[in-house]
This record gives C-alpha cells, structure tokens and sequence, in this order.
C-alpha cells in the first residue's frame, strides 16, 4: 500500500508555509512540495513594510523565517515540480515529476508568475537588459538609466529600489494613474531620479547586443517616443501556476474557491495568489494558508 499523506501542500511560498505549520500543529501527517527554494515571489522583494509585527524586514529574511517556522514543526519539503493532480475521490494523487504521492487533501499554493509583455526584444533580451527582478539584476545597472514598466505595487517598489542603484529610472505607464499604495506613491513621486511616462506602452525592446533602448507610444496622442536605456525591469502582473490542475478558473486562470477556500474538487482547497481574490500580499496570503489548512482538517474530520 502506498503511504497516504492527510495533506499534501503544493507551493513554499507565504501560504503554504503557513498551511504546513498549521497542518502540523493540527496533528496532520503533512507533506509540502515546492519546485525551488521556499518563499515564492516575496524571496525576490527587498523590503516588505506591511506584515504586521515586522515593520521592516527584507523577503529573503521573512522567508527565512517562515521556512525555520515550518521545519520547527516538523514539515517535511521535498524539491519536485507538481505535474498534476488527479481526483480520485477519497483521495487524491499528487503526481511529480519524481514520483506519485497519494493525499487525503491537497492544498494549491503554488503562487503565481510573472507576466511578459509580449512585445518586439522582450524574450531576445532576457538576461542582456531584460529583467523581471529588479533586486536579482540592479546591481548590474549602477549609474546607468533603466525603464521599469507597470503602474502597480510591484513596478513603483522596484523603481524605488532601483532609483538607489541606477542614475534615471523611467516609469513606463499605460494610464495616468496607479494602482500602487498612496505611501509608495508618494515616495516615487518625490524621487527626483523617477520620471514618469505616462499613459504610455512599450512597443519595442531594441539594442545590438544587449538593450540599448525602449520604443514607447502614447497611447493617447499615439506619440513615439525611443528612451536611451541599458535595461528594462517588467511588472505587469502576474500569471499563476495553476495549469497543472483542473478546477473552476476565473478568466485569468486563478482558482475560484468558496469560503471554505474550497475549489470546484472536494478536498482539494486553494491558497495564496494563485486564488481568485482582491488583495494579494504576504499578510493575505498567510491568512489563506491557515484558513485552508483548517479546513483541510476539519474535511478530514468530516470524512471519517
Ligand atoms: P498588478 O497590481 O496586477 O499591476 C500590474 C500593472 O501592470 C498595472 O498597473 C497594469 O496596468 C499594468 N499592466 C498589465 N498588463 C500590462 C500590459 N500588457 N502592458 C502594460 N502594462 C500592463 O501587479 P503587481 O504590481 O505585480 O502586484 C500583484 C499583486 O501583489 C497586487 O495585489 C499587489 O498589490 C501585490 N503587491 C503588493 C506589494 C506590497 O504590498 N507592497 C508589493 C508588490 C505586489 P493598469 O493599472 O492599467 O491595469
């Protein structure tokens, strides 16, 4: 027979960090398989300022501490990619790349990727100008000019971050307004080395061998504009990984859960920012990871 987990947590980002400490201390035999290194999207954040308690820490560090949180209660990780995921009714099959794990529940909290453009250069330039981490690739860009492009959280904290390191840091944005926390808002409006290029899109990602510059439209006046650049940080979004798993998506493909954090498959609950839902930070993303696991629990309960 094989071993039959009560939980198998998919993702080691915030969530379902959270989910295996509480699956622990609920008594759970609890597995989490994360494809890299724990802590998800926030490992590549600089600075979070609003997790409660912890009013500035680095994402590498928060990470840290939620791993060393997790493994103190004795959640066992292993390092696989998650395939798919098969109802079999009273149990479920968690199947990887390495193996196949059978689960009483599962929660889904593998989080979500960054979006791409999709525009001339972007791929061509990945790793020569290209970036979709500003705290991995800035230092490479010291005194020199980049472009950042988005108007949320993610694009005007990385400009801010980036402003510390390079000599001019455009924002490329295609409205006149963002979608960014009024504090952050203030600091980048008050830098004097941002500058923004508002109601604006990205046409072009252009260079020889590496980025040289952006080809920007105004997409109000229709206007070109080419900006001398030597990189070009992307932050439009993001797309979850939730392609391994089939259950009722919203049209953006994050997984629509009840309350319960339930998805359309009894036993298999969601968690984090690969679900559908109006705010996605690490202080909701950990308030998921517990509601889920409670539920897991309860599921469990329920179904003896
Ligand atoms: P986001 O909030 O979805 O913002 C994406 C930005 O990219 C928007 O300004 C959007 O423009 C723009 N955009 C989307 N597609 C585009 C395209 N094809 N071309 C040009 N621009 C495009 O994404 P995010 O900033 O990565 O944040 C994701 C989530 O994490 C959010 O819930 C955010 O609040 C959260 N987050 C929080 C923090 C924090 O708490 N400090 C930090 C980072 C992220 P429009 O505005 O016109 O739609």
């Amino acid at each position: 027979m094989p071993e039959i987990y009560d939980l198998v947590i998919v993702g080691g980002g915030p969530a379902g960090l959270t989910a295996g400490i509480y699956a622990m201390r609920g008594g759970l035999k609890a597995l989490l398989i994360e494809k890299l290194a724990p802590g998800g999207q926030i490992a590549l954040t600089e600075i979070v300022e609003n997790y409660p308690g912890l009013p500035e820490i680095s994402g590498a560090e928060l990470t840290r501490l939620m791993e060393e949180h997790a493994k103190k209660f004795g959640v066992t990780i292993v390092n696989e990619e998650v395939m798919r995921i098969e109802d079999e009714g009273s149990s479920k099959v968690v199947k990887t790349n390495d193996k196949d794990y059978m689960a009483r529940t599962v929660i889904v909290a593998s989080g979500a990727k960054p979006r791409k453009l999709g525009v001339k250069g972007e791929e061509k330039f990945v790793g020569r100008g290209v970036s979709f981490c500003a705290i991995c690739d800035g230092r490479f860009f010291q005194n020199k000019d980049v472009c950042v492009v988005g108007g949320g959280d993610s694009a005007v904290q990385e400009a801010l971050y980036l402003s510390k390191l390079a000599r001019k840091v455009y924002v490329v944005h295609r409205r006149s307004q963002l979608r960014t926390e009024k504090i952050t808002q203030e600091r980048a409006f008050s830098n004097p080395r941002i500058q923004f290029v508002w109601d604006s899109i990205v046409e072009e990602v252009a260079g020889e061998n590496k980025v040289e510059s952006v080809l920007t439209r105004n997409v109000k006046s229709n206007k070109e504009r080419r900006i001398s650049v030597d990189g070009v940080f992307i932050y439009v979004g993001n797309v979850p990984n939730t392609d391994f798993i089939d259950v009722r998506k919203d049209e953006s493909k994050f997984i629509i859960t009840s309350d319960r954090l339930e998805t359309s498959i009894r036993g298999i609950f969601a968690a984090g920012d690969c679900r559908a839902k109006p705010l996605r930070q690490v202080a909701t993303a950990v308030g998921d990871g517990a509601l889920a696991a409670f539920h897991a629990e309860r599921f469990i309960e329920e179904s003896k």
